[in-house]
C-alpha cells in the first residue's frame, strides 16, 4: 500500500499552479491553464492586458442573473526558501504534524486552490447544465497582491461600460479560521493611510526657548489619534488606527530636529469614511495647537453585502457540505470584492483557511478542496439551474 493519497482533480490542478511560479504580476500560463477546462464548454473567454497585469473573464450563458467568480492567480514571494519544510513550488503533498494531508507551497491557500476549485464547479456545472439560467463566469487577475495596477479596478470599470456588472460576486479568498466551513467574509473595512510631517523649529537642545520640538508635538498628537473613532456596529468591528513607523533626528544628541514625520494607518468601518477620519485628525491638530501637512491614501472603502439571497444560498451549501452554519465576518485586511461591490453586487468571500496565508509553509488540507469545490457547485445549482 501507498501513503500517497488519491488526488483528486481539483488538487490536481491546484497542484499544476502552485507549481507555477507566479509572483506579482506574473501569470506563467496559470490563465491559460483554466482557460483549457472552460473553452471545450463554450465558455467566452477575453484576456485584458494592462500595464504588464493580465486578467481573465470567462463567461457562460447570457442575461441575468450574472453569478461572477472572482479570483488572483499570482502569489506573494516566498522569503527564504530554505526555510520551507517543502520547496514553495514544489506542490508537495504530505501530511503535517497532526497527519492531516495537506497541499504545500505558494498561494495553496492563496488562493490557487479556489482558482482550482471555482473552474472545476463552473466546468461540472456547466457540462449538466448547458442551458442554465442567465450568466455564470470567472475572473482572475494577476495583480491581487501587488499594487492592484491593471487589475480588477480597470476590469471592474470595463464590466459596467460592457453592461456586464454582475448580481453575484463570490470571491475565493481564504475566509476560514479553525475549521473550513466556519466563516463567508460579508464585507470588508476601509483602508486609510496617512504621511504626517509635524514641523518644529530646529535648535540646540540646551536652549528650549529658543526652539519648537516635533517630537513632543507628534507624541501628544499619537495620543490624542489613540482615541476611538467610534465603537463598531452590529456587523463591524470598532475603527481602529495603527502608527506604522516614526522618523526624526539629525543624528547628533544635542540637536532637536526641525520635524517629525509618522506613517499610520486606519482599518474603517462603514460608520466612518476617508472625510470624517481627516475632520478627526484636522480637529487634534487644532486642538493642539501645531503645524503639520498629511498626505492620504485612501486604500479601499469598507463594504458591506447585503444579507439577501447570495448570503443564504452560500450558507445552505456550506451547510449541505459542511454540516456546519458559516459565521458572517468583517475581519482581515481588503480584498479585490471592493472593487466589485460599488457596482451594486452582492459580493461575498468564501474559501479555505487563512491559517498560514503568506506565511513560510503555506498549505491547506486536501480534503477541504473538494469540499469548497462542492459548495461552489451547489451555489450555482441554487442560483442557475
Ligand atoms: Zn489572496
Amino acid at each position: 500500500m501507498s501513503d500517497v493519497p488519491h488526488v483528486s482533480e481539483t488538487v490536481a490542478l491546484a497542484q499544476s499552479l502552485i507549481k507555477r511560479r507566479s509572483l506579482t504580476p506574473h501569470d506563467e500560463g496559470c490563465q491559460d491553464l483554466l482557460v483549457s477546462y472552460l473553452s471545450p464548454l463554450g465558455f467566452r473567454t477575453e484576456i485584458f492586458c494592462e500595464t504588464g497585469t493580465i486578467n481573465l473573464l470567462a463567461l457562460h450563458g447570457s442575461g441575468r442573473p450574472f453569478t461572477l467568480f472572482l479570483g488572483h492567480s499570482d502569489v506573494v514571494p516566498p522569503g527564504d526558501e530554505s526555510a520551507w519544510k517543502y520547496p514553495p513550488f514544489a506542490s508537495v503533498i504530505a501530511p503535517d504534524d497532526s497527519g492531516r494531508c495537506m497541499l504545500w507551497g505558494r498561494g495553496a491557500a492563496d488562493m490557487k486552490s479556489s482558482d482550482a476549485a471555482m473552474t472545476l464547479a463552473l466546468r461540472d456545472f456547466v457540462a449538466v447544465h448547458p442551458d442554465h439560467f442567465g450568466t455564470v463566469g470567472l475572473l482572475i487577475t494577476s495583480n491581487e497582491e501587488g499594487d492592484g495596477a491593471g487589475g480588477i479596478k480597470n476590469v471592474a470599470a470595463k464590466l459596467k461600460t460592457m453592461n456586464l456588472v454582475p448580481d453575484y460576486c463570490l470571491v475565493g479568498e481564504p475566509s476560514c479560521n479553525a475549521v473550513f466551513g466556519d466563516t463567508i467574509k460579508i464585507g470588508r473595512r476601509g483602508s486609510l493611510t496617512a504621511l504626517i510631517t509635524v514641523h518644529g523649529v530646529q535648535g540646540h537642545v540646551a536652549y528650549p526657548e529658543r526652539l519648537v520640538n516635533p517630537i513632543h508635538h507628534m507624541a501628544a498628537l499619537i495620543s490624542a489619534l489613540q482615541e476611538p473613532l467610534d465603537h463598531g456596529n452590529d456587523v463591524f468591528p470598532p475603527t481602529s488606527f495603527e502608527c506604522t513607523n516614526l522618523h526624526a533626528g539629525t543624528g547628533a544628541e544635542n540637536v532637536v530636529p526641525g520635524s517629525c514625520t509618522l506613517m499610520c494607518n486606519w482599518r474603517f468601518n462603514n460608520m466612518q469614511s476617508k472625510d470624517s477620519i481627516i475632520a478627526a485628525v484636522d480637529c487634534c491638530i487644532e486642538k493642539l495647537k501645531i503645524k503639520a501637512s498629511i498626505d492620504y491614501t485612501l486604500n479601499g472603502e469598507p463594504f458591506l453585502c447585503p444579507q439577501k439571497e447570495l448570503c443564504t444560498k452560500l450558507q445552505q451549501a456550506i451547510c449541505t457540505v459542511c454540516g456546519q452554519e458559516a459565521k458572517l465576518s468583517t475581519a482581515g485586511g481588503t480584498s479585490d470584492g471592493r472593487f466589485i461591490a460599488p457596482l451594486g453586487t452582492q459580493v461575498l468571500e468564501f474559501g479555505p483557511c487563512a491559517t498560514t496565508i503568506h506565511q513560510v509553509n503555506e498549505r491547506v488540507a486536501i480534503a477541504d478542496l473538494d469540499k469548497l469545490k462542492e459548495i461552489y457547485r451547489l451555489l450555482l445549482l441554487k442560483l442557475h439551474a
